[in-house]
């Protein structure tokens, strides 16, 4: 009796390289790939601008734009957070949030090492022009107490973020 053959594999050929991430995301999907090409160039043709899309959920009132924007330029200044984070590990070893104890790194395993928000105490009205951010105004945060601190105006203050916790 003849042995079954097994079915002929899609994909025969044997990549070199191991596939990008998009090629991984794509793969076996053209239509997803060609819809998302399509999208990227009408978004382009609508002069989109492809910068990082400010966060929705950071109330902006429109007097309050400017600082908002100062305020996420500064949290997002990678060699600040780096130090931050650096300095934190040290004193503590671990990072954890400041506010409410969580770790990242403890929850999710190895994904979440080194995961952490960083925000900026001090309010951006009160700096000076090129003044530079202090490591001591700058507290880490889980991504859900920095996003309820930026819920509404006024921001709350640490304090009022720990105050919102004991309960
Ligand atoms: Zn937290
Ligand atoms: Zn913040």
């Amino acid at each position: 009796m003849e042995a079954l053959k097994p079915p002929l594999e899609p994909q025969t050929r044997t990549p070199r390289f191991p596939p990008s991430a998009a090629q991984a995301e794509f793969a076996g999907e053209p239509l997803k790939l060609s819809r998302t090409a399509q999208n990227i160039r009408e978004s382009i043709r609508a002069d989109f601008h492809l910068a990082p899309v400010p966060d929705e959920d950071i109330y902006e009132a429109s007097e309050g734009r400017v600082l908002t924007r100062v305020h996420s330029y500064r949290e997002r200044d990678r060699a600040i957070v780096k130090r931050k984070k650096k300095s934190h590990l040290k004193k503590f070893g671990r990072l954890q949030c400041e506010a409410c104890d969580f770790d990242f790194l403890e929850q999710y395993g190895e994904r979440g090492e080194g995961f952490i928000e960083c925000h900026h105490t001090k309010p951006v009205s009160d700096l000076q022009p090129g003044e530079k951010t202090k490591l001591s105004e700058l507290v880490l945060l889980c991504a859900n107490c920095h996003r309820m601190v930026h819920a509404a105006r006024p921001w709350w203050t640490m304090e009022q973020l720990r105050k919102a916790l004991e309960h």
